[in-house]
Parts: C-alpha cells; sequence; structure tokens
C-alpha cells in the first residue's frame, strides 16, 4: 500500500522532467511583496523520516510500473506507453514517476521554496536515501535563497555537490539594493554575488531569475544597470528572465493601489531588457526567456557570442511601426505569436488586426492585455 506523497506546488519550468520531492512547506521567508505563491501558507520543515518515506513510496510506485508493463506484454519496461496507461489507471502521480523513469530517471527537484534551509545532515540523509532507492538519479536540483546559501560553509556546499546537488535555482529579482529593499527581498545584491560565487566555487551550476520591470518607474535606470553588475559579478551558468506582472493577491498590488509603485509600459521593460543586456561584459552566462510573461521569447543565448543577436532582435522590435508592435503584443499575449518573424504570417495578422481593432474602440490595448497575462500568472 502507497503512502500519502505530498508534493509542493510549483518547480520551474526547467524541471518539467523531474522527479519532485517535497523536503520543506513552504517558504520560510514568504515576504517578497511581488509573490503571493505561499501567502497565508506557513513555513514548516518535513522529518527526515516522512521525506524518506516519500522516497520509499517513489520505489514502491516503480515496483507497481513494473508489474503493469508485464501486464501490458512491455516486459517490465517503463516506457512512455506503461506511463500513459499508469494514468488512466492510478491516476497523475503513477503517470509522474512513470514518465520520469522513462526518461531515465536522471533529474529531481527538491521543493518547496527553500530546501537548502535545511541542516545539512539532514539534508545528506535523505539525498543518500534517493541515491540508494534511485540509482539512476545523478542531477538533483533546487530553489534556494541567497542567504540561505550564505549560511552554508563552503565544505557543506562541496558535501552536497557530493551528494548529487548538482543545480541551484535563485531568484535574485534585481541587483538594485533599493529596488530588494522596496520589494522586501531580504537580500541585498552583494549577497546575491557572494552566494552566486559560493555555489560555483562548490561547483553548483547557479541558475539566476531576474525580473524585468521589477524597479518600475522609479528605478527604471537603476535596476537594469545594478542586476547587470550582480550578473556580471557572478557569471552564473544561466539567467532566466521573467517580466513583472502585479498579482492581484500580492503585496506589490496594494503598493500600486496606492501610488507607491508604477509598473513599466511593455515597451519600456524592452528597453530595459535592452539596457540590461548591453551592460553584461566579461561572462559566459545562458540568458533564457522561458516564460510566457516574457514578450520577446527569441532574447536567448550565450554570452557573449550571442549578445549582438539578442540586441538585435529587441532593437527589430523597437523599430517596428507602433501599429505592428500593438499587432505584435496582442499576438504574443493572445497565445499566437511567439517569434517577431509570426509578424508575417498572414491568416493570423488579418484577425489580429480586427481583434486590435475592435480592442481600440472599447478601450485600450493595454487594459486587454493586463487581463490577457492575468490568465497566465
Ligand atoms: S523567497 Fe521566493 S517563494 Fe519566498 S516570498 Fe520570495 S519569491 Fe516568493
Amino acid at each position: 500500500m502507497i503512502s500519502m506523497i505530498e508534493q509542493g506546488p510549483i518547480r520551474p519550468p526547467s524541471e518539467a522532467g523531474s522527479l519532485l520531492i517535497r523536503l520543506t512547506r513552504n517558504c520560510p521567508w514568504n515576504l517578497c511583496a511581488f509573490c503571493p505563491t505561499y501567502k497565508g501558507k506557513k513555513f514548516s520543515f518535513r522529518q527526515v523520516a516522512e521525506i524518506k518515506r516519500d522516497i520509499d513510496s517513489f520505489k514502491e510506485i516503480e515496483r507497481e510500473l513494473i508489474n503493469l508493463s508485464n501486464e501490458l506484454g512491455c516486459g517490465g519496461r517503463i516506457d512512455g506507453k506503461v506511463a500513459g496507461a499508469a494514468y488512466g489507471r492510478y491516476g497523475f502521480l503513477y503517470y509522474h514517476v512513470g514518465s520520469w523513469l522513462a526518461s531515465g530517471g536522471r533529474n529531481v527537484f527538491l521543493q518547496d521554496a527553500d530546501s537548502l534551509i535545511m541542516k545539512t545532515a539532514d539534508l545528506l540523509e535523505v539525498l543518500g536515501h534517493l541515491r540508494a532507492a534511485f540509482p539512476s538519479v545523478d542531477r538533483i536540483t533546487t530553489y534556494a535563497r541567497s542567504r540561505t546559501v550564505m549560511k552554508k560553509s563552503g565544505g557543506e556546499l562541496a558535501e552536497l555537490v557530493r551528494a548529487g546537488i548538482r543545480r541551484v535555482h535563485t531568484g535574485v529579482e534585481s541587483g538594485s539594493d533599493e529596488v530588494l529593499a522596496f520589494i522586501k527581498k531580504g537580500a541585498r545584491g552583494d549577497d546575491h554575488i557572494l552566494a552566486g560565487r559560493m555555489l560555483k566555487e562548490a561547483g553548483v551550476s547557479v541558475c539566476q531569475y531576474v525580473i524585468l520591470g521589477m524597479g518600475g518607474k522609479r528605478w527604471a535606470e537603476e535596476h537594469p544597470l545594478q542586476t547587470a553588475r550582480v550578473i556580471n559579478d557572478v557569471d552564473p551558468d544561466f539567467v532566466r528572465f521573467r517580466t513583472l506582472a502585479v498579482k492581484e493577491d500580492s503585496t506589490l498590488a496594494g503598493m500600486v493601489d496606492k501610488g507607491d509603485f508604477a509598473p513599466l509600459s511593455e515597451d519600456e521593460i524592452v528597453r530595459e531588457e535592452r539596457v540590461l543586456i548591453e551592460n553584461l561584459h566579461g561572462i559566459k552566462t545562458r540568458l533564457v526567456s522561458d516564460h510566457i510573461l516574457n514578450l520577446l521569447e527569441e532574447v536567448e543565448g550565450r554570452l557573449p557570442e550571442d549578445k549582438e543577436k539578442m540586441l538585435g532582435s529587441i532593437d527589430r522590435y523597437l523599430a517596428l511601426p507602433e501599429r505592428d508592435r500593438l499587432i505584435f503584443r496582442l499576438g504574443r499575449r493572445g497565445g499566437v505569436y511567439r517569434f517577431l518573424d509570426d509578424l508575417s504570417r498572414r491568416d493570423t495578422r488579418a484577425r489580429l488586426e480586427m481583434a486590435l481593432d475592435q480592442i481600440l474602440s472599447e478601450g485600450t490595448l493595454d487594459d486587454a492585455i493586463d487581463e490577457m497575462r492575468r490568465q497566465y500568472i
């Protein structure tokens, strides 16, 4: 009998194929003004024994999937067919484990928001149990706050690497101390630098998240420049762009209502993105725009070789006639465009022209787009 397995609400998009194991519940900080993910939810540690029971249950699911595979004539092999059949018979969790095993069972993501906050000894015990149960696991990743990373010693981080931790995802959001204080990030730019460097020194792949538009109008100049400073000083393996969308249930929404924060327009955010990229120097980071809220998905590539290409994409968008920019924004937010080249698709264009005229006759595109963006957050 499988005991109840607990999983948290989120993971990075790049960990879509990873097995999700919940080490702690919710976020120990839970104060960032833009983030409602864990609002009203109390942080708690899970007992090591409880987490190990979850791992044992995943193992039990693997055994049941092997039985199902034999029953289906697949010779005990767990592949996409077995995972699909498991979904129909046992539900999503079996599908999750089945598709993970079908793809090699290598990647595991530790939830929730700040797994490194666990005592290192407890974390090592869990990781040891996991790798004994699933020897195929060779890449374990997690979210961690910079301040939490800073509390670990270099020796502890090295031990975690030996135990399988390969990548840490950290929300930097901005490099500006003023912005970070305003959004209550609980870290300064230099903390992000120190934590990023400590992880790199320990041999961990570092993925830092930056929120385009996070400085609003007040810090529109400072935010991209200071963020570039932090990225230049860390040289992380990845920077993932996210674009600010003020979520209704966030503290930031109240700040907007009171007039304390004025968000940038989409075009202003694109200009800010240009300043940020232009000011990245001497690093080998890969920039990734893998989120639907980023207007220009094609602004992706490795530095330094793709820098001009990325700036070129931004310039191409900014040089479009205003009507084309509106059409592109509408197409992107409506989910029918991904790249600037999509503007030349005549069938879609005709429909977007009609939709745009309708929207403009009733109000503004910004209001309509705000409504569409809310569907993505
Ligand atoms: S640390 Fe992360 S999860 Fe926690 S409140 Fe901030 S953004 Fe949200």
